[in-house]
């Protein structure tokens, strides 16, 4: 190998995300004297970081709680609460945040661009190099220390490996899932790996007429009479998936019920059953000389309106309003209260946000540290650990991130 191929430091960090890039900046705080570098496989790092909150990346939630997470880590609350608060520490990168309403916290510019620049702006005062282009295709442990080699012929000799790889989630993004592999390759557990955050596909047969609508309304997830969780806000329907943060923050049940989950919308859930049928009826007795099609325009959109009268009433919309009969109208109500799709699949990588599964929490111990390589830590979506929508996955990465990058750096100043 030629000497310009060979990059030495003591800790290595494979994955320039935002893990990867927080673990390297902690390493550095904890331990100064120490050469840390970041590999990353694409031309840039940080690129994911740009997608997030549709370009105003929210980066964190002021409502962190463990309910907000699944996976098998069973200590992200508390590696959340041994580093340092996420606003605080951009504050400390120049970078002044906000919340909204909801707890979702941005950059005060709202531009995910600012994030990344303060993150890289570090990166460049702590003399951490980005080595870009650099894809870890193989690990091997030597007796004093790792070596990393990459698909193009390069590799780094360190003491100390951070990998925070990332998922399968957003391939354009650098994530295709290799890296997890190349773990599951060397014995490493790891739990069933599904798109998160992200739409639940159903037959387009249901869908039709529904593509383009959204719609507020409580969504309920269930399974046979199981109800497993229940989310409200804007419902919107495409050809085959139906999507929305509601409808996201239910997608990593797909996982666990594949093949047995169903969605219930109920499309006025301020309302009750009888409510609802006193309304129509009210709007019946208006609209009696107009046809069924103008039944509930008023109430919902265009399309919306049709698609409920057409399945519960099943024949021709041009009837008058007036031949419509009291079960007609229970059963235009009921499915305005109960709009029922079975769950076909989730789907595709390219729309997910995120990976549910990935290394299993029984891979790691409480900081991160690989139990089977003790020179190996992990952070980030490699692990298996998602969280829902409103900063609760980037929270993770920043979090995990500093951790792994601390404790790395600890034990080395301990030899
Ligand atoms: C469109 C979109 C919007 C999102 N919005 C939000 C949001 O607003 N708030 C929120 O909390 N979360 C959001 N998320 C989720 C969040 O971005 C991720 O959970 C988070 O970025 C994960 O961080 P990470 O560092 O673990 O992995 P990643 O950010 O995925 O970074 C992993 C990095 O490793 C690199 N890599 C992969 N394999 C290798 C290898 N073999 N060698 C070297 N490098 C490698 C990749 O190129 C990548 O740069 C969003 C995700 C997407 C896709």
């Amino acid at each position: 190998m030629k000497l310009e191929n060979v990059i030495k430091a003591d800790i290595a960090v494979i994955g320039g995300g935002a893990a990867g890039i927080s673990a390297a900046i902690e390493a550095k705080k904890t331990a100064p004297e120490l050469k840390v570098v970041i590999a990353e496989r694409l031309d840039r790092t940080g690129k994911k970081i740009l997608s997030t909150g549709n370009g105003r990346c929210n980066l964190s939630n002021r409502n962190l709680t463990r309910e907000a997470y699944h996976g098998s880590v069973s200590n992200v609350m508390d590696i959340i609460s041994k580093t340092q608060k996420t606003e605080d520490y951009f504050r400390s990168l120049g970078v002044l945040c906000v919340a909204d309403e909801a707890g979702r916290i941005y950059p005060y510019s709202r531009s995910a661009n600012s994030v990344l620049s303060a993150l890289r702006m570090k990166l460049k005062t702590e003399n951490i190099p980005e080595i870009c282009g650099f894809e870890a295709v193989s690990i091997e442990r030597r007796k004093n220390g790792i070596t990393v080699l990459s698909a193009d012929g390069r590799q780094i000799n360190c003491r100390k490996l951070i990998a925070a790889c990332g998922g399968y989630a957003s391939p354009a993004n650098g994530t295709d899932g290799k890296a997890i592999k190349m773990f599951r390759d060397m014995g490493v557990k790891t739990e069933k790996i599904c798109p998160a955050i992200a739409p639940l596909r159903v037959s387009q047969e249901e869908l039709k007429g529904l593509k383009g609508v959204r719609v507020h309304g409580r969504v309920t997830a269930f399974s046979g009479n199981t109800v497993l969780a229940e989310e409200s806000g804007e419902i919107q329907f495409t050809e085959n998936a139906i999507s929305g943060i509601c409808v996201f923050n239910l997608a990593w049940l797909f996982s666990e019920y594949e093949g047995k989950l169903s969605l219930s919308a109920d499309l006025m859930p301020e309302m009750s059953l009888k409510q609802i049928e006193r309304i129509i009826e009210e709007t019946a007795e208006k609209r009696a000389l107009f046809t069924l099609e103008e039944l509930l325009n008023g109430i919902f959109v265009k399309n919306l309106a049709v698609y409920i009268v057409k399945k519960a009433v099943r024949r021709p919309l041009n009837d008058l309003i007036s031949t419509l009969t009291k079960n007609e109208i229970s059963e235009i109500a009921f499915l305005i209260k109960s709009m029922t799709f079975k769950v076909t699949g989730c789907s595709s990588w390219q729309n997910a946000q995120v990976t549910s599964g990935g290394i299993a929490g029984s891979e790691v111990d409480e900081n991160l540290c690989m139990k089977k390589f003790c020179d190996i830590y992990l952070a980030g979506e490699i692990l298996d650990v998602d969280g829902l929508c409103g900063g609760y996955n980037l929270e993770w990465a920043w979090s995990s991130g500093m951790m792994a990058g601390r404790c790395s750096a600890k034990e080395l100043c301990k030899t």
